[in-house]
């Protein structure tokens, strides 16, 4: 197997093999995922907030809110992690689409009120299930 050096992209600079193991080491490493116009579209646990690109390519997707039946324009909303990312979500662009404030919101405070369905290949639908009225006993 050949030893091809590794490019130190923040440099520019060609770094032998051992080097790039080295700082495979003892360095944060982090997944990125690039589209053709290397713009950067997966992003892992290392940030929370999507990126511009994520963004547009979230709007190309999606035209509302992706809770069925809410109206709200996916421009208008606010960028959702479809697994919660304080319990280890991913700001990956398959996983991530519009919620509008309120959604967005009840979703992470009432998880048990949303079923996830996928619509696409790439696309996510929740379903809201209000929940069930006490009745009070008189
Ligand atoms: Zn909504």
């Amino acid at each position: 197997m050949g030893t091809a050096p590794g490019l130190l992209l923040a440099t520019g600079q060609v770094l032998p093999v051992s080097s790039v193991h080295r700082l495979a080491r003892t360095s944060t490493l982090v997944r990125l995922v690039m589209d053709a116009e290397g713009q950067v579209l997966d992003m892992g646990r290392k940030v929370r907030l999507a990126t511009p690109a994520q963004r547009r390519a979230i709007y190309a997707r999606y035209a509302t809110c992706w809770v069925d039946g809410c109206p709200l324009p996916a421009t208008r909303c606010q960028i959702d992690h479809a697994d919660n990312w304080s319990t280890g979500g991913l700001t990956d662009l398959q996983l991530l689409g519009p919620a509008c404030q309120f959604h967005n919101r009840d979703r992470y405070q009432h998880p048990d009120r949303y079923t996830r369905h996928k619509t696409g290949k790439d696309r996510w639908a929740f379903t809201y299930h209000p929940a069930r009225t006490r009745r009070l006993r008189v």
